[in-house]
């Protein structure tokens, strides 16, 4: 008999990141940035990389940080021996990457509903609204970016089923991870960490590399709660969503029981056999009833069929526990809160 094929999931291409890169900002001088330079404006900031002539009602309109910040700096120019123009300066200690995109953010808000070139420069540009939204208290571009940040992750099992977020980098899958702990936004994180606990370890422990080459880690503290998932995911395949086929129990109405069982373990043994050792598949849906039926009988396959459905979506409801995280009730609720 020709063995089952079994179609697994393939684990996404990844590079594990022993390398520790670091860039000294140091020795570049921050250069005037071309479309943040208002001749008009009222302030200079200066980042790492940029610096920026803009206007400090504007800001301080959008941010109470700014308003905040700006409440005590002289208006007007003449301040000649702050080497700003004579504009009054003010150091931010924020990436010059991250202030670019936020400052357009807040002079044209509709900017990130632009077609972006890639994902790659539109998470960029959402992540750093997120991130620059919540320290300077930017409630609209906080509910701005989460809104479109939700649409690249799974937070429901027909989302998760449908595929949306599977073909996420995985070095935005760590960045997400990050800003969802650095900004509170806790409903990022379930997705996020069930993603990442089907890298292989070395993955998981020593980063991955983004496109510039800088490696990105998660925190010690999200590696123990990915891995720790991951044992738990490996339970739940096992035991509740894959139950069926490795804890197979007698179906009242089957009418060859000896059949049943020894196409169950044929199937399983080629399910071991192509899936990659220690990688959880307990939300992933099984694929091979068409294999199953091949020495199943109906009664036995239209059962494991409706326990399979049921228990993935029994699991789903604690998926944020397998991470730590409690209820998807508490992480809706926990959103957004400042
Ligand atoms: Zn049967």
């Amino acid at each position: 008999m020709q063995g089952p094929r079994l179609r697994q999931p393939k684990r996404p291409r990844l590079e594990p990141e022993d390398r520790r890169v670091s860039v000294d900002h140091s020795a570049t001088q921050p250069c005037r940035h071309p479309a943040l330079w208002f001749e008009d404006g009222s302030v200079i900031l200066t980042t790492d990389t940029h610096t920026f002539c803009v206007h400090k009602t504007i800001l301080a309109s959008h941010s109470p940080r700014f308003a905040e910040m700006f409440k005590d700096l002289p208006t007007g120019r003449g301040m000649r021996e702050s080497g700003g123009d004579g504009y009054p300066v003010v150091p931010l200690s924020e990436p010059g990457r991250d202030m670019v995109n936020f400052l357009r953010y807040l002079y044209d808000p509709f900017i990130l509903e632009q077609r972006f070139p890639d994902v790659e420069q539109m998470l960029l540009a959402v992540v750093a609204v997120l991130r620059l939204s919540t320290r300077y208290k930017v409630r609209r571009g906080r509910h701005t970016a989460m809104k479109i940040l939700k649409q690249e992750v799974a937070t429901s099992l027909e989302e998760y089923a449908s595929g949306r977020g599977q073909n996420l980098p995985p070095h935005w899958i760590i960045r997400l991870i990050r800003v969802a702990r650095e900004c509170g936004e806790q409903e990022l994180l379930p997705f996020a960490f069930l993603q990442c606990s089907g890298w292989p370890i070395p993955c998981i422990i020593g980063g991955i590399s983004s496109p510039n080459g800088n490696p990105v880690y998660l925190s010690d503290q999200d590696r123990a709660t990915c891995l720790l998932g991951r044992e738990k995911l490996l339970d739940v395949e096992r035991k509740e969503t894959w139950a069926f086929l490795y804890n197979p129990q007698p179906v009242e109405a089957c009418t060859k029981a000896k059949a049943c069982r020894a196409q169950l373990f044929t199937v399983l043994a080629d399910k071991l056999r192509d899936t990659p050792a220690g990688m959880p598949l307990a939300f992933k849906e099984f694929e091979a009833w068409d294999i199953l039926a091949q020495g199943c009988c109906k009664s036995c396959v239209t059962k494991f069929k409706a326990d399979h459905e049921q228990a993935r979506k029994a699991a789903w409801q604690k998926l944020p526990w397998i991470f730590g995280l409690g209820t998807w009730e508490e992480l809706s609720k926990s959103q957004g809160e400042d």
